[in-house]
């Protein structure tokens, strides 16, 4: 037996069973006069957004809803992400004002702040887009059943990935570990649909329900450390499809080969757009598909890269566990280097003496951002070179990263120690002197991101420590390498095969 809410009035009939034609009467009851919540979470945008475009066709007003709610959230945004959100939510409040629309923005614990305006509002449906991380997930289901018991209309909605993790299986009825076969299963199913467009107005309820101001969230930064973030970036449904249309016209032509060269713009810069849901993953990949004489090789590069975004959401759905543990259980005991935490500092603060690195984790603070070639440099250099656990390495880029993404930064870094879904070995180790001559080779990036080697030229820049003279002095004007890379590398291998003698025999 369903209970039953009276449309429009509040009150709840919990003892009135559904008619097996429940979900026509309902339907044409709410089209005389309906109100959807619509849950605005990171999904910050009106085109090609499932649970708007539900909304506007079932009800007949719609109330947008962002709710700060992160108290008990392991992994609440970290402080480049706030800064970016707080960008991102006052972007989108002035597009539903374009509309005749307004976000409301209320504090947490969204259940109580939800059910609160739900009685304020007499709302009949809530609709919201799915995120996949433990915590939310197990918030939303709790609060779907919690609704549709209450007899509300509450809908999930798919706008945030191609394929959704519970629609690829392996043949034996398994999740993925390994991404080739999970791609050439999921790439098959990615839905030919065009992305919806932007509606043209919002319906607004008779009385809009009170706001908070968006700065009340506290999300920005009161020192204003993230001032260079905006010279690359601009958070936003508009900035995105501006990133797109410019690595349409642009950077897509190539991507196969320059997506490695961190000194080019040879990437689409989209990963923080995608991660607060500015633009649909489907925008992204229709966009690639058919840009204007892109060639095959190109887009279908760049939509495989779309394809780890997914893998990464599978792995993470279905391995719930790996942002804090390793997906292959036998890494639990790896012997991590005693004392590491100074050698950790020195790589946060991109002082580690290794050009390639030191650039990466300057780009990181400076822009929000860190190349992708780099982000693998820089992450085996901790938890190989330096031995530092790769959770220590994750939390860092939490947060720094204006894309910090449970999924994608846990498969990245699980990735880069060895551990995790389809990861590196082990024993190969990234040499980051030999990864800058060969993508860096100009030093181009090395000296844009660290300027005490810009007078170097291109064959000292990526080994400082060989080169004196000049007016440069090793030691002096630039680090010392805060380890060895030679002893460092053969003390991984050993900790390693400590850990599992079978891959003794790997260090050849
Ligand atoms: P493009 O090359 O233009 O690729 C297009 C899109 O594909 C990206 O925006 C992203 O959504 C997706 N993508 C590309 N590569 C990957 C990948 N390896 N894994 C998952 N998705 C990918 N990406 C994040 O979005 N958030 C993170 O927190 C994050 N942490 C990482 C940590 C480590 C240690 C490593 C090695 C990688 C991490 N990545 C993360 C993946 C990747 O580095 C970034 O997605 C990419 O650099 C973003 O730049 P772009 O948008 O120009 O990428």
């Amino acid at each position: 037996m369903i209970p039953w809410r009276m449309p429009g009035n509040g009150s709840t009939v919990a003892d009135r069973t559904v008619p097996y034609f429940w979900p026509f009467f309902s339907r044409s009851a709410r089209l005389m006069s309906s109100t959807a919540i619509v849950w605005f979470r990171r999904d910050l945008r009106l085109a090609d957004n499932p649970a708007l475009s539900a909304a506007l066709k079932a009800h007949t007003s719609v109330i947008p809803v962002f709710m700060a709610d992160d108290a008990d959230d392991p992994w609440a945004p970290g402080g480049a992400s706030m800064a970016w959100l707080h960008r991102s939510l006052i972007a989108l409040n002035a597009a539903l004002s374009r509309l005749g629309s307004r976000l409301i923005v209320r504090d947490g614990p969204a259940d109580n702040a939800l059910d609160a305006m739900i009685a304020e509002t007499g709302a009949d449906a809530v609709y919201w887009n799915r995120l996949y991380d433990p915590h939310t997930r197990r918030r939303d289901e709790t609060l779907k059943r919690r609704w549709r018991e209450r007899g509300l209309d509450a809908r999930s909605f798919n706008g945030n990935l191609l394929i959704e993790p519970w629609e690829v299986e392996t043949g034996t009825g398994n999740p993925y570990k390994v991404f080739t076969p999970f791609w050439r299963n999921a790439s098959q199913r990615i839905p030919g649909r065009e992305p919806y467009t932007k509606p043209r107005n919002l319906k607004p309820p008779t009385k809009w329900p009170e706001t908070l101001p968006i700065e009340a969230l506290a999300l920005a930064p009161r020192i204003r450390w993230d001032d260079g973030f905006w010279e690359v970036f601009t958070p936003g449904e508009e900035g995105a499809h501006a990133a797109l249309r410019r690595f349409r016209r642009g950077a897509i032509t190539g991507y196969h080969e320059m997506r490695d060269v961190p000194a080019d713009d040879g990437v689409s810069q989209l990963s923080a757009h995608l991660h607060f849901g500015e633009i649909s993953p489907l925008a992204v990949w229709n966009g690639a598909g058919s840009a204007p004489g892109a060639p095959p090789v190109d887009v279908e590069h760049f939509q495989r890269e779309l394809g780890w975004r997914e893998f990464a959401h599978h792995v993470l759905y279905h391995f719930d566990r790996t942002p804090t543990e390793p997906l292959n259980a036998k890494y639990r005991n790896f012997p991590w280097r005693d004392g590491h935490e100074p050698l950790l500092a020195a790589w946060q603060r991109g002082q580690t003496g290794i050009p390639l690195v030191d650039a990466g984790m300057r780009q990181l603070w400076q822009t929000g951002w860190m190349h992708n070639r780099v982000r693998m440099v820089v992450a085996s250099f901790l938890v190989k070179n330096i031995r530092a656990p790769w959770l220590d390495g994750a939390r860092w880029f939490w947060d720094t990263l204006v894309d910090g993404d449970l999924a994608s930064n846990t498969l990245g870094w699980q990735w880069a120690a060895g551990c995790g879904a389809d990861a590196a070995p082990y024993f190969r180790v990234f040499n980051p002197v030999l990864q800058s001559k060969k993508f860096d080779k100009a030093g181009d990036y090395i000296r844009r991101f660290v300027p005490e080697l810009s007078q170097l030229d291109s064959k000292a820049i990526h080994e400082p420590w060989l080169h004196s003279g000049a007016g440069f002095s090793p030691g002096k004007d630039y680090p010392l390498p805060i380890v060895d890379l030679k002893t460092s590398r053969e003390e991984a291998l050993a900790a390693l095969a400590a850990l599992d003698p079978s891959k003794q025999s790997a260090k050849t």
